[in-house]
């Protein structure tokens, strides 16, 4: 489905991006495994997508840091010729009360969750311009997208700086994919509800903690990486090629509002 193309997936040591880079491997691109801090989770990653007879290496980059950005593109683009598909993944919570929230917090989360979409957004879409379409690999010059969450719709008390960031995923994915899809580049995003990662390990961990979230998602089940991973490939391939500055909420149900089944 995706042979010949090359996908960088940020923050792919563990979680959503871990299950986005093996998924697409799978569909048979090249994988670029982004990390931050857990090089050893990055490289078990790379050998999974080896093992399935696919092609990755792991890149350490801060998605904060432009220089850093721009060099993950320009190896990514050494090794594999050019870079097709990116997913913007990479994405962290520091939690507090509004009133105590540092300004260290705010900015750190706002860092990595929004600037980083923008710097290797930017940087992708370079690249896609520069190079053009191939048609026989896919007929849009590329895909962007980004991870944002149902957190860019549900108001979060208690995580401003979380919920400020993913809100402004989704209108910075829309303002690009306005400007981008003149040069047919594809932009859109995924909003994953709750799915069982290191991020919300406190929120599934114990079974109080696990009953008390599945009140929140109407179809009764918390979500596996592999629920978005599917979605991410859908939207990285030419299946989905009329779908356009959209946002796919992956989320069983959530923003559907479970409290007010019985009336509100
Ligand atoms: P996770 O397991 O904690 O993974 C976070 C990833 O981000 C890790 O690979 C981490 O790399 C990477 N990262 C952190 N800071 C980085 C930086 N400065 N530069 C590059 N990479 C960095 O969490 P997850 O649940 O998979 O989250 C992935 C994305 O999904 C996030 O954007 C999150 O907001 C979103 N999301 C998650 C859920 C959910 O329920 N899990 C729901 C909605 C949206 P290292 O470990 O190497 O530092």
């Amino acid at each position: 489905m995706l042979i010949g193309q090359t996908a960088i997936v940020t923050g792919a040591s563990s979680g959503i991006g871990a299950g986005v880079a093996k998924a697409l491997g799978a569909a048979g691109a090249n994988v670029v495994v982004n990390y931050a801090g857990h090089a050893e989770g990055a490289n078990h990653v790379v050998r999974q997508i080896k093992d399935g007879d696919g092609s990755a290496f792991a890149v350490r980059a801060d998605v904060g840091s432009e220089a850093d950005v721009r060099g993950m593109f320009q190896v990514a683009c050494e090794t594999y010729g050019t870079v097709d598909i990116l997913v913007s993944n990479a994405g962290v919570q520091q939690d507090a009360p509004f009133l105590d929230m540092t300004l260290e917090q705010w900015n750190r989360v706002l860092r990595i969750n929004l600037t980083g979409a923008f710097l290797c957004a930017r940087e992708a879409a370079r690249e896609f311009i520069r190079r053009g379409i191939i048609r026989e690999r896919s007929c849009a010059a590329g895909k962007i997208i980004f991870i944002s969450s149902v957190h860019e719709i549900i108001p979060w008390a208690g995580h401003v700086n979380y919920a400020a960031s993913k809100g402004g995923i989704n209108l910075f994915m829309k303002s690009i994919a306005q400007e981008l899809g003149l040069y047919k580049i594809r932009v859109n995003s995924i909003a994953p509800g709750a799915i069982k990662t290191p991020i919300n390990r406190t929120a599934w961990e114990t079974p109080e903690a696990e009953a008390n979230l599945l009140k929140l998602i109407r179809y009764g089940r918390i979500g596996e990486p592999v629920d978005i991973a599917k979605a991410a490939v859908w939207l990285a391939s030419d299946e989905s090629d009329y779908v356009h500055g959209t946002s796919l909420i992956v989320d069983g149900g959530m923003t559907l509002y479970p409290g007010f089944s019985t009336g509100g």
